[in-house]
């Protein structure tokens, strides 16, 4: 399996609250490893397959000490290019004791991603993979990757997040699996979803757009999934919430896995569901996600 995606460095204050404009705070600093795509290459990881992973460092100080995380994290790491004279991505987070947060991002290298490059990266797709991308590359270089669907043969993984306009009609059409949240399926269909029925509603118009499937994530109520013959909703898994962070992250990485592991869909989005709850019982992005020992030991 491969994933394409961002990668950041993410600087985060622990602050008692949020600043005013001009005020200066003291605040607890974590480094932290993030960014979509890294998380999701990671969670996959966790769970013990070695993902490739596309993604674009500076040759900076964050640039290695991100890369060498993912690979320590088990992310099979040859298709990274670190590049002289970009500077990685990084992401200043400020997060209250009361958990609300601001966060200023500087994609940095992430944004330098072209269609060339992608031709590239695509060397390390392996025949009838799982491919994996979110929305934080440059839109051409993702009218590329999934435009060589076909001729490459993979099953498309796409996350919508961010959500940006200008994928190619073509490129939508070769998605397998289109997988937003409440607020990305609202951007996508214009149909707010809050519960299972407004999601079902919001499915239909996304299976409009072109992927043969949609698989919509409602937070703490679950997931929803319809394709052309069949639709179904699961409920997440009642846990004791920590930390939010990366919980798409880790549904995606988890959903992405258990297809790699020839799960059938049902119990593919079953496990992508206990895979981020249990990531939301952690603080962390990357730190949360969970193995494939304890997602076994959740389910039994
Ligand atoms: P995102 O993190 O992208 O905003 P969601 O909030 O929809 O995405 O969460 C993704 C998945 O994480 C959900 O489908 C669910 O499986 C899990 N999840 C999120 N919040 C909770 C929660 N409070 N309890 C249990 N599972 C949760």
């Amino acid at each position: 399996m491969m994933f394409f995606g961002t990668t950041n460095l993410d600087l985060c204050f622990n602050v008692e609250r949020l600043p005013t404009p001009g005020e200066s705070l003291m605040g607890a600093l974590n480094r932290n490893p993030g960014g979509k795509g890294a998380n999701q290459a990671v969670a996959a990881a966790r769970l013990g397959l070695r993902p490739h992973f596309y993604t674009r460092l500076g040759d900076d100080d964050a640039g290695r000490s991100l890369s060498l995380s993912l690979r320590d994290a088990g992310v099979r790491a040859d298709a990274i290019e670190v590049c002289p004279g970009e500077i990685s991505g990084s992401a200043l987070v400020l997060v209250g004791d009361d958990g609300s947060n601001m966060i200023v991002i500087d994609p940095g290298a992430n944004l330098n991603v072209t269609p060339a490059m992608i031709d590239r990266a695509a060397e390390f797709i392996e025949h009838d993979a799982i491919v994996v991308a979110e929305m934080g590359m440059p839109i051409p270089a993702l009218n590329r990757l999934f435009e060589m669907k076909r001729a490459k043969g993979f099953e498309l993984i796409f996350n919508p997040a961010p959500v940006r306009a200008g994928l190619s009609s073509a490129a939508w059409r070769n998605v397998n699996f289109v997988t937003p949240n409440q607020t990305e399926a609202f951007e996508l269909t214009g149909v707010e979803v809050h519960d299972f029925e407004s999601a079902a509603h919001a499915a239909g118009k996304l299976l409009d757009l072109g992927p043969n499937a949609a698989l919509i994530t409602l937070g703490a109520q679950g997931a929803f999934y319809a394709d052309a013959e069949r639709a179904f909703a699961l409920r997440a898994f009642p846990v004791k919430v920590v930390d939010t962070t990366a919980a798409g992250d880790a549904f995606n990485g988890g959903f992405a896995a258990s297809l790699a592991q020839r799960l059938p869909l049902r119990e593919a989005v079953k496990r992508a569901l206990a895979v981020a709850a249990l990531c939301v019982t952690r603080r962390g992005a990357q730190s949360s996600m969970p193995t494939g020992e304890a997602v076994d030991e959740f389910l039994k």
